[in-house]
């Protein structure tokens, strides 16, 4: 056996109740003026951190937006250096963390990151910008949160609709992770705890939004799967997801889970083994079927011509997939990823 592991973590601070650990938590970072960072629907949940963290809060920016549009990184720029900020605190989901690693990109401000969806943006060093011309992505220890706290008590009104899509995020990244040719037996045996964790936790969100135990176990299952993401590089899966979203405007967590049994029938005869772990942990015979039969039974949207992709720009996908492809099992060819967003397209199963 051979094989390097590149692994950063940051300090998790995990459990029901855990938000009142804030206070200590930027004490210990040696900070004392945070810049609250959120999307808007979340001013709330912002106000209870405010009052929680008293002195210690140097302002809010309510302005965060999926994907990290240039002109919002650069609104939270300004703002955390008009209140002398000295540090970062994400409230909310990926987008929310987005704009907080934006801003450190630059600045090098630590991130404390209060993770509320399932996006395991909080683990990883991976930043993302978009513009005009598409999004990019590129990895940087700067952007790396320094702690992380998940309180799934501050998750219990996150819509059924955003969970779900919102954990099959977290299993793209699982199943990315596993086949990437710089998968260690660490990141294949946390993307494994995470397909083992996720969807059960799914199924019982689905049945109790309000429950605190499926709740925790969606949260630990989302750091896991950050966990295995931050290790490893991704493949065709997200390649796609990042087109989708950051060039046609799609819902990312949405096109996540339309896609995922799309990008495991893709690679399925080009990384066998890695197919028949997610078959097992999920239950399944087939990973592909398997996957798309778990997203129709939590109410996952199929199809991409529901999350509001033309068939017509489907040609421009596949052209902008193969202009600068991510690493992946499989070759990525024009034509097989067309056949791939077809298929999505349609929401057939693979
Ligand atoms: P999001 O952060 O946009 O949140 C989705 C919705 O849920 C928002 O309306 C938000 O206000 C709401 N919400 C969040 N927490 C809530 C709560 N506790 N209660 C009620 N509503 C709540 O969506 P997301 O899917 O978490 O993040 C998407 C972004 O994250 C994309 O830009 C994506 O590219 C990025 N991302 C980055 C990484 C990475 O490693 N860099 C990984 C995954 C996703």
């Amino acid at each position: 056996m051979r094989f390097v592991h590149d692994g950063q973590s940051p300090r998790v601070v995990f459990g029901a109740g855990s938000v009142k650990e804030l206070p200590s938590e930027i004490d210990r970072l040696g900070v004392s003026r945070a810049l609250i960072v959120a999307t808007p629907g979340r001013g709330e949940l912002v106000g209870r951190i405010e009052s929680l963290i008293g002195h210690r809060a140097g302002g809010k920016f309510l302005g965060a937006q999926v994907h990290v549009p240039a002109d919002v990184a650069t609104e939270a720029e300004s703002l955390a250096k008009r209140v002398r900020a000295d540090s970062i605190i994400s409230v909310g989901g990926g987008s929310a963390i987005g704009a907080a690693k934006a801003v450190a990109l630059d600045t090098t401000f630590p991130i404390i990151a209060i993770a509320t969806t399932y996006s395991g943006s909080e683990m990883t060093p991976i930043w993302g910008l978009s513009n005009h011309s598409g999004k990019r992505t590129g990895r940087d220890s700067r952007v790396m949160p320094r702690v992380v706290i998940y309180d799934p008590e501050l998750t219990l009104d996150l819509p059924v609709a955003v969970s779900v899509a919102s954990g099959f995020n977290a299993l793209a990244h699982c199943m990315e992770s596993l086949y990437a040719s710089n998968a260690t037996p660490l990141t294949s045996m946390t993307a494994v705890l995470g397909f083992e964790i996720v969807p059960s936790a799914l199924r019982r969100i689905v049945a109790d939004p309000r429950s605190t135990d499926a709740r925790e176990d969606a949260l630990y299952g989302a750091m896991l799967a950050g966990q295995a993401l931050a290790a490893t590089q991704m493949g065709i899966h997200h390649k796609v997801c990042h087109v989708l979203a950051g060039s046609f405007g799609l819902p990312h967590a949405e096109a996540h889970a339309v896609l995922l049994p799309h990008s495991a029938a893709f690679n399925r005869d080009a990384a066998p083994a890695e197919m028949d772990v997610i078959a097992a942990s999920i239950g399944a015979d087939d990973a592909p079927g398997g996957l798309f039969d778990l997203g129709v039974e939590l109410g996952a949207p199929r199809s991409l011509a529901v999350l509001g992709m033309r068939e017509a720009d489907l040609d421009r996908a596949a052209e902008l997939v193969v202009e600068r492809p991510y690493p992946n099992p499989r070759t990525v060819t024009r034509e097989g990823v067309r056949a791939m967003l077809e298929n999505a397209f349609r929401g057939e199963r693979p």
